[in-house]
């Protein structure tokens, strides 16, 4: 089931390491992570001061290269060349490379020079949000970051709004609220759950309907960074039209009360208003 680290001074096989790390608590880097970090030849990051200060807490140095896909083609081919002799970490500011971040144009340009790709799995927000949500998680649709324009987040929402899963989407403080009132506006009956702070001292996720998330965020104006969920649609629950007629017919062969509790078991509506529409139907 698990394969033993290597020795910290064996060199690693030249190639491409995709190395998650932690989105807020440190304590979450992975053993593999920081062996990978140690023995490889340099960091390929986003930020070369935020990858500095993470290797300055493992205690590592190393050659630092800043790297994002709007690169350059002439230095991401560079990059490639230099993998078939050293071996290059590949990491984020936070997290999963690649989820919401640059990457993705290194590791095809990689795969089409036949060089060898690694991923070492760990931190990723969506996932921890989702996890922490208790939102259903059997599928899910991870949609990176909302538009920041009016009409194209709005658009967004409705063409993601008919899709029966629960929705992930990466958001920032300054603009939950408007993200807030476009859920409002395009799926009100929904569940939403606001993850903030994951894995730091002020993590919370908070659950509710458009209007209470608005209440609570425009009196408690939200910091740091944010996972925003919405649950799946609920079952449809049957009309009042639909739910008279199978009254109705249950009323052929049924007492009221017993119609009325076969179509509130039937339909998810309250029985006891069906059986106050029973009763009415029987006085006809
Ligand atoms: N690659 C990262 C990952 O694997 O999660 C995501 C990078 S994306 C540029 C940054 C966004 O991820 C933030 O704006 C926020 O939506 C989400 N995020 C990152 N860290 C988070 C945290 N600790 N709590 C909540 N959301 C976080």
């Amino acid at each position: 089931m698990s394969e033993p680290l290597p020795s910290p001074d064996e060199a690693l096989t030249p190639g491409l390491y995709l190395v998650a790390t932690p989105i807020g608590n440190l304590g979450d880097i992975t053993m593999r992570a920081v062996d990978v970090l140690r023995r490889c030849d340099g960091v390929a990051c986003e930020d070369t001061r935020v990858t500095g200060k993470l290797l300055k807490h493992l205690g590592i140095s190393k050659p630092l290269w800043r790297y994002d896909d709007h690169s350059e083609h002439r230095d991401r081919s560079r990059l490639v060349e230099s993998m078939r002799e050293r071996a290059v970490a590949l990491v984020s500011d936070a997290g999963t490379p690649m989820i919401s971040d640059p990457g993705y144009r290194l590791v095809n340009d990689c795969r089409l020079e036949g060089i060898p790709v690694t991923s070492i799995p760990g931190a990723c927000a969506a996932v921890v949000g989702l996890t922490l949500s208790g939102l259903p998680n059997d599928r899910f649709l991870f949609a990176g970051f909302l538009p920041a324009k009016d009409k194209a987040r709005r658009e967004v929402l409705e063409e993601f709004g008919s899709i029966d899963t629960t929705l992930v989407f990466y958001e920032t403080g300054p603009r939950l609220l408007k993200s807030l009132a476009a859920l409002r506006e395009v799926m009100p009956e929904r569940e939403i759950a606001v993850a903030r702070e994951l894995t730091k001292l002020h993590e919370e996720c908070r659950r509710g309907l458009g209007d209470g998330l608005i209440a609570y965020y425009e009196a408690n104006p939200p910091k740091g960074e944010i996972v925003l969920l919405v649950g799946p649609p609920e079952e449809q629950v049957a009309s009042n039209t639909d739910a008279e007629a199978m009254l109705r017919e249950a009323m052929e062969t049924m007492k009221p009360s017993q119609a009325a509790g076969h179509v509130a078991k039937a339909t998810g509506l309250d029985r006891k208003t069906l059986y106050a529409r029973a009763m009415e139907f029987k006085a006809e």
